[in-house]
């Protein structure tokens, strides 16, 4: 970047949350008077300073967002070009190949790698972009080639089309910008094989249950297990080759359980069955059949997406784990999890409370699982902490 970067002002004392290490600016918190914000283009980068003039580093900028700064660096003399780029993408990958030997991971992790609003997912030779903020899409040319660079990728797909890019005003799009195209992607993860979709959902892939899928695969050999909201199997074929004798996978997208089908046959896995439709029905119908499974896996997606739906989202889960308590035998185990952000760890233990009693039936948190270790929690984004999976024994 040649030109000098415009400045932009907080308000006093609003420089407190990046001071205490948080990366993000609130369009309340800047003094719109000295700068404003209708200046800004989206996306651009502008050093910050505090009240008094002092430079806190540099953020990306969307002045048509509530949340419309996010810092990039603390140092506000860095230039961002390719070769801040390459540390910070050298940096997450240091984090990463101290706990994985194969290169199939969630590279970095927008906030937690210093990267905010950028994720990408490495499934060996391919990798997947996602940029979720106007800041990110201005650079994605000089972060494609720092990538390009550091992983040396076979193929590149850009994944543009999550819901929070809505929100910073990107349209969604979904493209490979280098290599050739392929429709599936290979994974390796537990060691077992799979396929992702690349035309899918979020990157194709969920790296963040790797630990809770190898927790529930070393309890299921022997056993029946129904696999709730299984997207492309990363539960169910990994206790179908654990050993688990019946596997049902449930999800309302046929092009996942295709998907899942295929990783099936991959690892001539003959035990397992799909019912493609609305999980609530399903489960319904099953439970009218007086089916019960030693295992039940329930991984909705988000039901809370912003605070307010909270308490709708909470009776939500509660009313799912009801459903998945009912076709478990006694003695069996449900992994029951939450991806909502503000969905708490204590308020996930709150739901199994509600749920065993509107059940009546006795329940334990056996084990306690969380987002695995290529999702990084930085201390002081609490945002980065998201996902929750409590393994529960029904007596
Ligand atoms: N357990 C999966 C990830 C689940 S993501 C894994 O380990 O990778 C959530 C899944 O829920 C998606 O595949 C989506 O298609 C499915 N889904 C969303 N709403 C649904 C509904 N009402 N009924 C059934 N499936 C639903």
């Amino acid at each position: 970047m040649n030109q000098p970067l415009q400045m932009l002002r907080l308000k006093k004392n609003e420089s407190r949350r990046l001071r205490q290490g948080h990366v993000w600016i609130f369009s309340n918190e800047v003094n719109t008077q000295q700068t404003p914000l209708h200046r800004f283009q989206p996306g651009e980068c502008v050093v910050v300073e505090d009240a008094a003039g002092h430079p806190l580093g540099i953020a990306t900028i969307n002045p048509n967002t509530l949340l419309c700064g996010r810092l990039l660096t603390r140092d506000h003399q860095q230039t961002i070009d390719t070769h801040f780029f390459v540390q910070r993408l050298k940096n997450a990958l240091q984090k990463r190949q101290r706990f994985f030997s194969t290169p199939y991971y969630r590279c970095v992790f927008g906030e937690s790698d210093d990267l905010p609003g950028l994720i990408i997912d490495r499934f060996d030779q391919t990798v997947v972009i996602q940029c979720n903020t106007a800041g990110m899409q201005q650079l994605l040319p000089i972060l494609t080639q720092a990538v390009i660079q550091v992983l040396t990728p076979k193929r590149v797909l850009l994944k543009n089309d999550s819901r929070s890019r809505t929100l910073e005003g990107l349209e969604p799009s979904c493209e490979w910008i280098y290599g050739d195209a392929i429709e599936t992607i290979p994974v390796i993860e537990n060691n077992c094989h799979y396929f992702a979709l690349a035309a899918g959902q979020k990157t194709g892939w969920y790296y963040d249950h790797r630990c809770n899928r190898q927790l529930v695969s070393q309890f299921c050999s022997g056993k029946s297990v129904l696999d709730v909201f299984s997207y492309v199997g990363g539960f169910g074929i990994l206790c179908a080759k654990a050993g688990a004798t019946q596997v049902l996978a449930v999800d309302s997208s046929q092009q996942a359980l295709n998907m899942l089908q295929q990783s099936a046959e991959y690892n001539h896995l003959k035990q397992i069955e799909t019912a493609c439709g609305e999980a609530d029905e399903i489960l319904h119908q099953l439970s009218s059949q007086h089916q019960q499974f030693d295992m039940v896996i329930l991984d909705p997606p988000a039901f809370i997406q912003r605070l307010k739906d909270k308490a709708a989202g909470l009776q939500g889960y509660i009313r799912y784990n009801q459903l998945a308590l009912r076709l478990l035998k006694p003695g069996g185990l449900l992994l029951s999890a939450s991806c909502s952000m503000h969905c708490s760890q204590a308020d996930l233990l709150a739901v199994l409370q509600k749920a065993s009693n509107r059940e009546q039936m006795q329940t334990y948190v056996t084990h306690i699982g969380h987002q695995g270790p290529d999702h990084p929690i930085h201390p002081a984004v609490v945002e980065t902490q998201y996902l929750k999976a409590l393994m529960i024994f029904k007596q």
